[in-house]
């Protein structure tokens, strides 16, 4: 008989205890640091249609070793507790790689957007976060909620809204959620986040020989070919950026309908106009379809990164799989059987725990926007401007020479908040790239980035721990 495949929270729970198998701990610290700490489901009314509906919601809060928790809320038909739970811990572990001073926490709502209007799924929303609120799942110094798969900038304002009607004294009401609209709080750069994240952590792979020749690779993106399962949020901004910025080609892009192949290499901002134009990929020019889309995901390229959901790769197909390098943009789409397949077989994984972590950060920046009530280089950005001009002035007078008026407007630009929160974000993640490598190279427990990035978040939190009296 066949084993039963191992769950999502399984396989997070495993990844887990690889980890902190290869860590000293003090006893039982690792089960405490697992443990989900709190979760909520909740059953609530919603008048709708002439008549009432009830609506099943979710909150898990995994951990409080740090506050606020935060994560996403998902609305989906196949929401379900175990996957709320597994992606709250994920979100615990990702924070501390990523060195966000976050616990984790996630949400979701059992509930198919598109079978609902704008304004049913307002007053739906609005309903989730009284309740929210009401069980001490909602507040900016408590539990920060942010988007995830069907949910966006609106339900957050919606979130936000509510929550200051609820608290119209507290001054820092904004902060109670992230990814809010920036004409409502939110921040420059939020949107694009997530994909810019996988883009720095896979810059920074290319930037590190070892790991580049561990992978069988050559340095540097410019002409690798990239393979990409889903075009939504993560999935666009990540390829849009890896193609224009840096010169990749993305040969391959597979969609719910199926997928799209062109060795010379697809143009993505074209695919994705095609996409909301026709609502599939199928028919795109200039690129063989098939509408088995999951076949793709074993063709041979350099890169495969699926953004799509969880568990696309799993024991069925795991052995099929020839890219060289995994760069999971997605949370969790390797089952714990496939991680193991796919190491055997010597491809790089990148993980999802580090990997798409630009998210997160860049909400913590909007949440720190939100507690100092003002906008990143609103106070200093004219006077480096000013400053500049001077350093310029001067070495113009120097070498007797005018500087060229476009070189001279880049050298002149004081710092605004794109820019500041691009910066921060790839420090984050070039940073974190080196500290999950460092926990692997000094550890000879640790043979691979997964375990190495789990160990790295353990570790830290258990140095908290250490600090507290429970
Ligand atoms: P999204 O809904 O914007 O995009 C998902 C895309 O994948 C859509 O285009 C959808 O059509 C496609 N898709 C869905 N199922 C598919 C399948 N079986 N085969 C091929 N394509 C499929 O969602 P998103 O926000 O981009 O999130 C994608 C993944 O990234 C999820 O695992 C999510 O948890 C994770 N993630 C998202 C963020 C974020 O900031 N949005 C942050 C961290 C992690």
């Amino acid at each position: 008989m066949k084993a039963k495949p191992v769950s999502f929270l399984e396989s997070v729970d495993l990844y887990f205890n690889r980890a902190s198998k290869a860590l000293k701990l003090p006893k039982g610290l690792a089960r405490q640091i697992r443990t989900c700490n709190a979760i909520c489901e909740m059953k609530f009314g919603v008048e709708l249609r002439g008549g009432y509906e009830i609506f099943t919601g979710w909150r898990a809060t995994h951990s409080e070793h740090a506050l606020p928790a935060k994560g996403g809320i998902r609305y989906a038909p196949f929401a379900d507790q175990q996957e709320v739970e597994a992606l709250a811990a994920l979100m615990t572990y990702k924070c501390s790689i990523v060195n966000v001073p976050y616990a984790g926490s996630k949400g979701a709502l059992k509930i198919d957007p598109k079978q609902y209007s704008l304004k049913e799924l307002e007053h739906i929303t609005r309903r989730f976060a009284q309740e929210l609120d009401k069980r001490g799942f909602l507040g900016p110094g408590l539990n920060v909620p942010a988007p995830d798969m069907g949910t966006g900038q609106r339900t957050m304002s919606w979130i936000a809204d509510e929550y200051q009607k609820l608290h119209p004294s507290d001054i820092n009401a904004q902060g109670c959620v992230t990814g809010k609209p920036v004409h409502f709080g939110g921040v420059e750069g939020r949107v694009e986040a997530t994909g810019r994240g996988v883009q720095f952590g896979l810059k920074e792979f290319f930037r590190t020989p070892e790991d580049v020749k561990k992978a069988g690779l050559e340095p540097g993106l410019e002409g690798k070919s990239i393979i990409l399962q889903g075009l939504g949020n993560v999935g666009y901004h990540a390829a849009k950026f890896l193609q224009e910025e840096d010169g990749a080609k993305i040969i391959g892009i597979i969609e719910r309908d199926g997928s799209l192949l062109c060795e010379d290499g697809l143009n993505v901002e074209a695919v994705l106009q095609y996409k909301q134009e026709y609502g599939k990929v199928e028919g795109f020019p200039q690129a063989t379809f098939s509408s088995n889309g999951a076949a793709l995901l074993e063709y041979p390229c350099d890169v495969l990164i699926p953004a799509a959901m969880e568990g696309v790769i799993h024991q069925e197909n795991a052995a099929r799989i020839s890219c060289k390098v995994l760069a999971e943009a997605a949370n969790g789409p390797l089952t714990f059987e496939a991680d193991q397949i796919i190491q055997e077989k010597g491809i790089f994984i990148i993980p999802d725990t580090y990997l798409n972590a630009g998210g997160v950060t860049v909400s913590y920046f909007e949440w720190l926007k939100n507690l100092s009530h003002v906008r990143f280089g609103r106070m200093d950005r004219r006077f480096v401007e000013a400053q500049n001009e001077r350093v310029i002035e001067l070495i113009e007078g120097a070498i007797g020479k005018t500087i060229d008026p476009s070189a001279k407007e880049k050298l002149l630009e004081g710092p605004n908040e794109i820019n500041l929160v691009r910066a921060g974000l790839e420090d984050t993640m070039r940073e974190a790239y080196h500290e999950i490598k460092a926990q692997e190279d000094e550890n000879e427990k640790i043979h691979d980035r997964r375990t190495a990035a789990y160990a790295l978040a353990i570790r830290k939190i258990a140095d908290i721990y250490d600090s507290m009296y429970l």
